[in-house]
């Protein structure tokens, strides 16, 4: 660790001061500011599991921060890196984020200290089931209570084995799938819930882009299509949004940051081809069709114009921080700028739209998961055939109309198979991301642009998200 780098403030308290920076701006009662900064709880497991002929001891933790709306929610971490203190920061941006896009829920987060690509599957299933056997028998697992979800070094796999364990500890819970989200479909989940945090990212950007004052901020000006990109961390998160912004939004990814380095080429990196290099080779180095730069991080300081941090926290900080060249920073991962970062990026003039909004894709993908578990329902199944049954009248009187007017007008080819088919589940999902991610934005936009005291979209979130959790606190006469 450097010199500057032990000046840093640790993941939670970086959390703390930027919610410290936005409530100053608030006029709350007295207490309900520490109320609300403040950990609820944090529960710490030591389970030992049977393994290679000894018994290995695993530490645990699942921290609620804020339960002023229940269940809580909050993913599951799988990460040597895992501690107290970057749970219960996690924790606390869940309480931010699913308040910024109305999710209801609190917030809550879990991790295991645990290096998983260590691990035979069958291993990972007995460690997972212990851990989930040891939250469920507290309700840190509940489909009232606590929610988990998938996170860095966890997935549908995961999520799938701590399904199956809730529901072999309750037997009659009519509701057990609803206790764990980011399942795979098979299990409970729903489509689109693998790819939606990424997704999110994407859309997040989209309607940034919407915004010509706030593209101005930036010193940016048109749309996605040709902007230049880096991506740190090519997960889930990072490389779906990579890929989307690609294929659908026309930009170009000209690095890609690993944990063995990074990827250059200001022509643009193929984002599949990589996905399937580090797939059969375990990490970007040997590609060929790209510059390999051994000192991955350095690349982050790469000239670009959206630079996606997704991977882990604290990546930008006091010793990078006035290297980085680009003038919009989307936070996919959680807290990767610290808030010393964050204060010279904020002077240097850069725009980031900050975690608690950038992410929030995957909770709100959850949420409709949740959902769609309690009503026992897919969606759409209800309304499919008869909303095409009632477009069809329509494309049948166009029909006549074509046939009375001859050459004068005539139906636009696809018209007919685009407009009759009805939104399946998928399509839904889509659709209520985008407009859960339009909607969260423009609150924040709006207040980083209307009040003269928020000068950055980080304080602005904090606001409006600190704004409904009081409310709902005032609510419950706290
Ligand atoms: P993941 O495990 O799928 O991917 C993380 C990637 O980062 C991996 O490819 C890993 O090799 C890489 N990585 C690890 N250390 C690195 C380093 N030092 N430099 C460069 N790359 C490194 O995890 P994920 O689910 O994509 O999560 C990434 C971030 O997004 C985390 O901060 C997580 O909290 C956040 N997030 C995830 C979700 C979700 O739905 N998965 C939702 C919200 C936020």
């Amino acid at each position: 660790m450097s010199n500057t780098a032990a000046n840093e403030p640790t993941f939670r308290e970086s959390v703390d001061l930027m919610f410290n920076r936005a409530v100053a701006l608030m006029d709350l009662p007295p207490g309900l500011e520490e109320k609300i900064r403040v950990c609820n709880a944090t529960y710490t497991v030591r389970f030992g599991v049977r393994l290679r002929g000894q018994i290995q001891t695993f530490v645990g933790y699942r921290s609620v921060h804020s339960d002023h709306m229940e269940p809580v929610k909050g993913g599951i971490r799988y990460a040597t890196s895992v501690n107290q203190d970057e749970v219960e920061a996690l924790a606390a941006l869940m309480t931010y984020k699913c308040a910024l896009v109305e999710a209801p829920f609190g917030g809550s987060k879990g991790g295991l200290c645990i290096d998983p690509r260590k691990f035979e599957e069958y291993e990972l299933e007995m460690i997972t089931r212990r851990f989930a056997y040891e939250l469920a028998k507290r309700d840190l697992i509940n489909p009232s209570q606590n929610v988990p979800a998938p996170d860095m070094g966890t997935g549908e796999r995961e999520m799938s084995w701590i399904a199956d364990q809730y529901g072999r500890m309750n037997t009659t819970d009519i509701n057990a799938r609803a206790c764990v989200t980011g399942k795979p479909p098979h299990a409970g989940g729903i489509a689109g819930r693998v790819e939606a945090t990424g997704r999110g990212v994407q859309y997040a950007l989209r309607e940034f882009f919407r915004h010509p004052e706030d593209i101005a901020k930036a010193g940016l000006s048109g749309t996605l299509d040709g902007k230049t990109v880096v991506v740190q961390g090519f997960g889930n998160v990072g490389y779906h949004a990579a890929k989307f912004l690609a294929e659908e939004d026309g930009s170009i990814i000209v690095g890609i940051i690993e944990r063995d380095g990074a990827l250059v080429d200001d022509s643009g990196l193929d984002v599949e081809a990589v996905r399937n290099w580090i797939a059969n080779h375990g990490g970007v180095r040997g590609y060929a069709d790209g510059t390999y730069v051994e000192d991955g991080a350095k690349v982050l300081e790469h000239e670009c114009d959206i630079l996606i941090p997704a991977a882990l926290e604290g990546v930008i900080h006091l010793d990078n921080a006035n290297e980085i060249k680009a003038p919009l920073i989307i936070e996919a991962a959680n807290g990767p700028v610290t808030a010393n970062a964050d204060e010279i990026l904020r002077k240097k003039g850069a725009v980031i739209i900050p975690d608690m909004y950038a992410n929030a894709g995957g909770v709100t993908v959850s949420y409709f998961e949740w959902v769609k578990n309690l009503s026992h329902i897919r969606f759409g199944r209800m309304g499919r055939r008869q909303e095409e049954a009632r477009h069809q009248l329509i494309v049948d009187e166009l029909h006549r109309l074509d046939e009375q007017l001859g050459d004068a007008w005539s139906m636009t080819p696809d018209f007919k198979e685009k407009y009759l088919r009805g939104a399946d589940e998928l399509e839904l999902v889509r659709s209520g991301l985008d407009d859960t991610m339009r909607i969260a934005y423009q609150s924040c936009s709006q207040v980083w642009n209307e009040r003269d005291d928020v000068s950055d979209l980080r304080t602005a979130s904090y606001l409006v998200a600190i704004d409904r959790v009081a409310t709902s606190y005032r609510a419950k006469g706290l």
